[in-house]
């Protein structure tokens, strides 16, 4: 990313020197992130992350459907809120959206996505990987029934991608999401996968729409950089994964050592967990199916703790060096940090440093 921030300025839609050149950087990272999903080139477009991918894929999605007389959406009910309030926008619209209920594990199920389709469904968004619990949906099989239905197919890939092998000419996805800050790429960046054949004028005029408040991708040491990432976590997958996994374990391990924690009988039993009612007490959700091990971004560990607001132990995790997410970051603004530690009896002055909406 260097040179694109202290070297080369050029703007890469000129035609000067440096912006060609600036443009063929662009051009070279499209091909290769297009090659590591075993997709084209041109099925790529840069966006800001993944909001911009989501609310693009289902306004544009939505902008087709309604063309053709096609104003139902269906979307998983865990989906990010980067889906669900471009869903609840078109509701206030006038299309319908149906909100996919999950099993407990988190999974949306073939057979209930298939009956909720209707003759007039537009468009399916369902995540890859959940960004809370980490679980994994099958995507392949949900794209596939959507394929048979003649309904578009998108997926927030956000906490997927560089963590598990998409292979585009499998998943038969029309539109996917995904934002490099989620594999350690540069933040402010992402991509739209745009499935060739999706209507292009549908296509064209959306990206068109696009163009005039972001013309031709500028950002070109973000995607320069996210090309990088891409690449190097998905090289790198196994060796990531296998110590994840072993870090997840002694995580697990050591909060289980906590003395007096009945969740040590509760270990691996999901049922006996979700009707653990004992204070103080520990659940460690151990989903049975798929769970992402991802390092950043998604927390593949989801962990409650009985007696305690998320909250207040998130900040006093904190101030112990700890990161931890109580929910999706975007949804964090909910939360006001400073009541929360002024209600644990913490000094107005410590409030006010933990509080975000505070200048500096
Ligand atoms: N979708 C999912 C599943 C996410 O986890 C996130 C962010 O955490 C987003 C979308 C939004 O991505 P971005 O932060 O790049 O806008």
């Amino acid at each position: 990313m260097l040179p694109w921030m202290t070297e080369n300025f050029g703007n890469p839609s000129a035609l000067y020197e440096e912006g060609r050149t600036a443009r063929d950087a662009v051009e070279t990272a499209r091909e290769k992130i297009a090659h590591l999903l075993h997709a084209k080139a041109k099925e790529i477009y840069f966006t800001s992350g993944g909001t911009e991918a989501d609310n693009w894929a289902l306004q544009m999605a939505a902008a087709a459907g309604a063309r053709i007389g096609k104003k139902h959406i269906i979307v998983s009910a865990i989906e990010h809120h980067a889906v669900l309030n471009p869903a609840k926008s078109l509701e206030r619209q006038g299309f319908r959206v149906t909100y996919l209920p999950v099993t407990s594990e988190g999974l949306v199920l073939p057979e209930a996505l298939e009956a909720a389709i209707c003759p007039d469904t537009a468009l399916v968004s369902v995540m890859y990987a959940n960004n809370e619990v980490g679980t994994i949906q099958p995507v392949e099989e949900l794209a596939a029934i959507c394929r048979m239905h003649g309904v578009w197919f998108h997926t927030d890939a956000v906490q997927a991608a560089g963590h598990v092998e998409i292979d585009l000419t499998k998943l038969q996805a029309d539109f996917l999401s995904v934002s490099a800050h989620k594999f350690h790429g540069p933040k402010g960046c992402g991509f739209l996968y745009v499935k060739n054949g999706f209507r292009p004028r549908v296509c064209w005029r959306a990206a068109r729409r696009k163009k005039a408040s972001a013309p031709e991708p500028k950002n070109v040491p973000g995607i320069v950089g996210m090309a990088a990432a891409l690449e190097e976590s998905l090289i790198n997958r196994d060796k990531k994964d296998t110590f994840v996994l072993e870090l997840r374990r002694q995580v697990a391990e050591r909060l289980l050592s906590i003395e007096g924690s009945p969740f040590k009988r509760l270990w691996g039993s999901w049922r006996a967990m979700k009707v653990q009612q004992r204070a103080p007490t520990l659940r460690y959700d151990t989903c049975r199916y798929c769970r992402l091990p991802v390092p950043t971004g998604c927390a593949a560990t989801n962990i409650s703790f009985n007696g305690i607001e998320a909250e207040a132990l998130l900040l006093y995790l904190d101030m112990k060096g700890i990161s931890v997410s109580a929910g999706a970051a975007c949804s964090a603004g909910a939360l006001e940090p400073s009541h929360v530690l002024t209600a644990m009896g913490i000094s107005p002055e410590l409030a006010k440093r933990h509080d975000p909406h505070q200048p500096g």
